[in-house]
């Protein structure tokens, strides 16, 4: 897969609008501001194909991205302390109306912030993709904000925490280092060759 042949397709506010499943695609999945936009932005080489924000609680949209012959297939940030009842329905209409129809779902990537022990929004994001059997890596973010001996300790205990929810492995990535970002390309594309 080319990471470089990467373009926004089109932001969905709507489960009526998703589009057509008609190649693969990689979910990914995390607490607002976990740094979901930048580790899709290092992933494609780019820096604004996934819009970067300091502040959190943006509209929520699911943002389709082709890269290659695949879609990345960015779901709306969860856990936004300021978002409205109406909001947050909307915001479970659209992820699960995304996960119950039949779509070429590949694997999804469930960002975790490595400084933090889960939220309880992400445990019940883990309790959902554990429910729904759908099959899912961590992929931990911000790993420069610790130091080399804590990052094997950080990942050691993530795995530990992840694995009972069915987590099929974990990836240490810094955005903004490079860390682990060719380790999740590979294991991607091989998802390519073994499920499709
Ligand atoms: P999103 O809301 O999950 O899409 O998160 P963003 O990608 O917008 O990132 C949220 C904040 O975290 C921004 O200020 C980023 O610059 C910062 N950030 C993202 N990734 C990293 C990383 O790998 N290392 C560090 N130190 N900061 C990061």
């Amino acid at each position: 897969m080319n990471y470089n042949r990467s373009e926004f397709q089109a932001s969905y506010g709507l489960s009526s609008q998703l589009p057509e499943s008609d190649r693969p695609e990689f979910v990914f999945s995390g607490r607002s501001n976990v740094g979901k936009s930048s580790l899709i932005n290092r992933l494609c080489n780019r820096k604004n194909l996934a819009r970067v924000s300091a502040t959190p609680g943006k509209t929520a949209t699911i943002n389709f991205y082709r890269v290659d012959t695949a879609y990345f297939v960015d779901l709306p940030g969860y856990g936004y302390a300021k978002v409205s009842n109406a909001d947050r329905e909307r915001w479970d209409e659209l992820i699960n109306s995304y996960f119950e129809t039949p779509r070429a779902m590949t694997v999804l990537v469930q960002l975790l912030d490595c400084r933090h022990a889960p939220s309880a929004d992400d445990v019940q994001m883990l309790e959902y993709l554990h429910y729904h059997k759908i099959p899912f890596v961590v992929a931990l973010t911000k790993a420069d904000k610790l130091k080399k001996s804590e990052q094997a300790a950080a990942e050691e205990s993530f795995r530990t925490r992840c694995a009972p929810y069915g987590c099929r492995e974990v990836f240490l990535t810094s955005a903004e280092k490079g860390t682990g970002i060719e380790e999740l390309r590979k294991y991607l594309e091989e998802c390519l060759t073994t499920e499709q």
